[in-house]
């Protein structure tokens, strides 16, 4: 069995740690079978003046970061063991489907993550932004992100989804009972062919619970939704981070297998 961690970042997004060989080296040392690195692609949905580069590299750095992480799976090819993954994660924004198209058609990737990070502008996973809840009901805030979480899905960019339960990161809960809604995300996804990324990031911040929730997990498994994994580094330090409880909530809802990829072209691994 080879585990793979699929989602993590890279100093070149302003804010994250560490260089590629050390996210590489950690993750030979926790024994996984390959590491992709997924940074931020350029915020293309918004004019060059309003890009905040403290959250994605600017676009001119893309090439050097597609070349970094080639360089490296080249060098982890002569050592052997730990195989290197060229991703992206890419946001999600409607009515920017042309540019980011021809972003992501430039490169080679192994996989593109998909991501709701934004909600008409509003970055409501930003602590920055914390205020924004207060505009919200938060039932129907959870509506409107798996809303835009299903277009995105279904919008043929992406391989994976991350985080697919996003919204509850600083622990704004919904009252309502979630499993309906979930159901008809997971058919989305299945529909679409995507796979639902099982992120441990959700144990580091108030939420303190993995994406996704385990009903969602749930969910996702009964409509045959393939898994793949997650840590969302953003230093070296957490490269397979807590692992062993993802694997034990994957198995433990049903999953046999979890999703890899390379060229984008998917394949399964039994866990
Ligand atoms: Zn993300
Ligand atoms: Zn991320």
């Amino acid at each position: 069995m080879t585990l793979v961690d699929y989602h993590v970042h890279t100093a070149r997004c302003g804010h994250a740690s560490g260089e590629l060989k050390d996210y590489l080296q950690k993750a030979r040392e926790a024994g996984l079978g390959e590491i992709g690195f997924a940074d931020h692609l350029p915020m293309y949905f918004l004019p060059v003046e309003e890009r905040d580069p403290g959250i994605a590299m600017a676009e001119e750095k893309l090439p050097d970061y597609v070349q970094e992480v080639m360089a490296l799976k080249a060098e982890a090819e002569k050592m052997g063991g730990t195989v290197v993954r060229l991703g992206i994660e890419a946001d999600y924004v409607p009515g920017h489907e042309e540019k980011l198209r021809q972003l992501l058609r430039s490169y080679p990737f192994d996989y593109v993550i998909g991501s709701v990070h934004f909600l008409d502008g509003w970055g409501f996973d930003n602590l920055h932004y914390l205020d924004g809840y207060e505009r919200w009901d938060i039932d129907e805030l959870y509506e409107y992100y798996f809303q835009r979480l299903m277009e995105a899905a279904g919008s043929g960019f992406f391989h994976i989804m991350a985080h697919p339960d996003l919204i509850k990161k600083f622990n704004f809960r919904p009252r309502r009972d979630m499993k309906e809604l979930y159901r008809r995300v997971a058919k989305v996804f299945r529909e679409a062919g995507v796979c639902a990324e099982v992120n441990t990031a959700g144990l580091r911040v108030p939420a303190k619970e993995i994406y996704p929730a385990y009903e969602f997990l749930v969910a996702f498994c009964e409509s045959g939704v393939p898994v793949t994994l997650g840590s969302d580094a953003h230093q070296p330090e957490d490269v397979g981070y807590a692992f062993e409880q993802a694997l034990r909530l994957i198995k433990e809802v049903g999953y046999r297998e979890i999703a890899t990829f390379r060229d984008g072209k998917k394949f399964a691994v039994r866990i």
